[in-house]
């Protein structure tokens, strides 16, 4: 329910949603939050907003916010309400046994890409200098881990190469994996903008999203390929840019390695990676292939990519990012407005977790934790010896939890069990744990496995900033007081000093200033830079203007000279047989996000109030499911039950649900597979059965 009003006062801030990180103005009545209003001087979204960020923000005050600390010894005990300083002192207390009792590196903890950068660089540093060792990771570990493996190999850095604006300079725009209208509705207004002023675009995805064609815009093609064959995809793109001569030249021997080029040029002009071998893996046409490269690659052209977790959620994530790396560079398609390579980041802080240092072998700024340089720095500045080791990532947690070796975990602003592929894998291993702390804003599907709850603060209860996926820091602003009485960077500072390692700061302001001080890509902000700015892309510093750097890699690479890396195709684990004939692929609605925990408790629920299956009409006729009919999904991992929505948006063999409702389980039967740099779940590919049920 929206609450009305007549607003007294505004207090400007960030969407908590996704990654496109829309400013808006909170309008208040009294202490009341009454309206939601898009902020016309922020940069990423110039006054534009969409049904989340506009309207789903109730949740901030729903009667199921949890507001008082709980601990329980056994998690089939009921909860027990505590204060403040028995949760923490009762947490502290478990982990320093379990540590005692099983070695250092038997706990560890998860930062949130829903948090603020100030809370994920305190849980990275309470993990690292409390718990002395590197088991942290974060959620971006099931969705961009790929584009911070593959964006760094090939470009140097991890981060989009434009701002959202750059887009008005494209000629041509490429989309692939992503779907813009459901998860960036604003970024996908200014994409439609520019199409409708005659910009071409090309679609690769399984499944005919909206930008293939609706009302106002239509893609030139849309290779409609099996889910799981982007690499397949990507190098035939790259065989016809080589072999018709499409290739520039000049801007490659000037900016790029040129071993490492020739080396990808002899690979991909073999006959095996051309359009026409290919189209046996992938299904899509190879004449449709070769227009859609002769349009990329187009002499003169402004050609960018975008491109979501439809790229990174695969057994070969890390390797299509690389492959759409080498094309953009291939065609000097880096460097300038209009051009460039950039991930669509699912949550409003994907891009801030990774840059803090939440990922178990990098500290922040993404200098591997083995360099003894960079550790001495932070070995100086925090006062500790900082492990050289690289820690866990979650899904070796999950293992080694199984195993025994690892007994405790700190999860921050993160429901995993409903998240992360498998969950009956997750499930078995959370239970493993002696000790399970959650942190969240609500009792969620994680806290069924946890010993102690500690009340999270929502995003207008909290100070700090958050980094969009254009590298733009905006801050977020407290609107009202923490509902349990601590924002969540207190709550970490609190649990750090218990576990003896006193961390002290009086505002997330001090926070930020350490982050700068031992960031290089943070150098330069502030919380007084951005209030008088607005916002600031990192970098910003003195070599860049004030507000910082809205192209990356003008004029040289981050690395210095861009590598090309060979991208060869390798088929999933993951594929149809007899017995599991259809491909699984997962996505987002407009109104829903992610787990639903915030959405699901508002309004936007009367726009999609349950996840459905969908399957092509050839699917359906030969299983007798006709639409509305509810069907079971078995995989290798599991079975669910969902309603079927029978549509031609997916190709026969294809069937594609959400998972923003726990009872749908789509995470039930999505397996263990996942992208072999980095172990982002496959959650896109999942070999499946659909048949036909009575209504559970
Ligand atoms: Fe929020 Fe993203 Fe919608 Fe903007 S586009 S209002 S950031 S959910």
């Amino acid at each position: 329910v929206i609450e009305m009003g007549l607003p007294e006062h505004a207090v400007v801030t960030t969407c908590a949603y996704c990654g496109v990180g829309c400013g808006f103005k909170a309008e208040m009545q009294g202490k009341r939050v009454v309206r939601m209003t898009p902020w016309k001087d922020g940069r990423a979204n110039e006054g534009h907003a969409c049904v989340k960020g506009r309207f789903a923000w109730g949740y901030a005050t729903h009667q199921d916010r949890v507001t008082k600390p709980m601990i329980r010894a056994k998690i089939t005990d009921p909860w027990r309400e505590v204060s403040w300083d028995e949760a923490i002192a009762y947490a502290a207390s478990e982990f320093r046994r379990l540590q005692a009792e099983h070695g250092r590196g038997a706990v560890g903890g998860i930062t949130s890409s829903r948090c603020t950068n100030e809370e994920a660089y305190l849980v990275q540093k309470l993990v690292r200098a409390a718990f002395g060792n590197n088991n942290v990771d974060t959620c971006a570990r099931v969705c961009h881990s790929p584009t911070g493996y593959g964006l760094g190999q090939t470009f140097g850095t991890s981060a989009g190469t434009q701002t959202f604006k750059s887009v008005a300079h494209a000629d041509v725009v490429l989309v692939i994996g992503a779907n813009p209208s459901d998860a960036h509705p604003v970024f996908a207004s200014r994409l439609k903008r520019r199409l409708r002023q005659g910009a071409k675009l090309i679609v690769i995805d399984p499944r005919r999203i909206d930008l293939v064609a609706s009302p106002h815009v239509k893609a030139e093609h849309h290779l409609q390929l099996k889910p799981g064959t982007n690499v397949a995809v990507l190098d035939a793109l790259a065989h016809v840019i080589v072999t018709e001569g499409l290739v520039d030249e000049a801007f490659v021997a000037e900016r790029c390695d040129a071993r490492s080029f020739g080396q990808w040029r002899d690979f991909v002009a073999r006959p095996e990676n051309s359009p026409e071998v290919l189209e046996a893996v992938s299904g899509v046409p190879a004449t449709a292939v070769r227009s859609a490269a002769r349009l990329y690659a187009t002499r003169g052209l402004n050609a960018a990519i975008y491109y979501g977790l439809g790229v990174t959620e695969h057994a070969q994530g890390s390797t299509a990012v690389m492959a759409i790396a080498n094309l953009a560079m291939a065609t000097g398609n880096v460097g300038r407005e209009g051009v460039g390579v950039n991930p669509l980041r699912g949550q409003n802080n994907v891009q801030g977790s990774c840059d803090m240092g939440s990922f178990p072998h990098e500290l922040p700024g993404y200098r591997h934790i083995s360099d003894s340089t960079v550790r001495a720095e932070f070995d100086a500045a925090w006062g500790v010896t900082l492990d050289p080791e690289p820690g866990l990532r979650i899904p070796n947690m999950f293992d080694a939890a199984l195993g025994g070796s690892f007994k405790g975990l700190y999860v921050q602003g993160e429901d995993i069990v409903q998240s992360d592929p498998n969950t009956q894998h997750v499930g078995a291993a959370l239970e493993a744990l002696e000790c399970l702390v959650v942190q969240d804003i609500f009792l969620n599907e994680t806290a069924k496995y946890a010993h102690v709850f500690l009340p999270g603060a929502s995003f207008l209860e909290k100070d700090g900033t958050f980094t969009n996926a254009e590298r733009r820091i905006s801050r977020v602003r407290r609107v009202m007081p923490p509902l349990a009485g601590l924002a969540d960077w207190e709550v970490t500072v609190r649990l750090a000093k218990a576990l003896g390692y006193p961390m002290d700061y009086a505002h997330p302001e001090a926070v930020m200033q350490e982050i700068a001080a031992l960031t290089p890509s943070f150098a330069g902000v502030s919380y007084e830079k951005i209030e008088r700015l607005g916002s600031v892309q990192w970098p910003c510093n003195e070599r860049t203007e004030e507000a910082g750097t809205s192209v990356m890699h003008v004029g040289g690479f981050v690395r210095g000279k861009g590598r090309f890396v060979i991208t060869a195709y390798q088929p999933s684990d993951e594929r149809a047989n007899r017995r599991f004939p259809l491909l699984l692929t997962t996505g987002r609605v407009l109104s829903q996000y992610n787990v639903g925990a915030q959405t699901r408790r508002t309004a936007n629920t009367a726009w999609h109030g349950e996840d459905r299956l969908e399957l092509h009409p050839s699917d359906a006729e030969l299983r007798g499911v006709v639409d509305g009919d509810w069907v079971g999904i078995t995989s290798r991992a599991g079975e669910t039950v969902l309603r079927a929505r029978v549509t031609e948006r997916v190709a026969p063999g294809v069937v594609y649900t959400t998972f923003h409702f726990p009872e749908s389980g789509a995470n039930v039967i999505t397996t263990d597979s996942s992208d072999w740099a980095t172990n982002c779940p496959e959650y896109k590919v999942t070999a499946v059965e659909v048949t036909k049920v009575t209504q559970p």
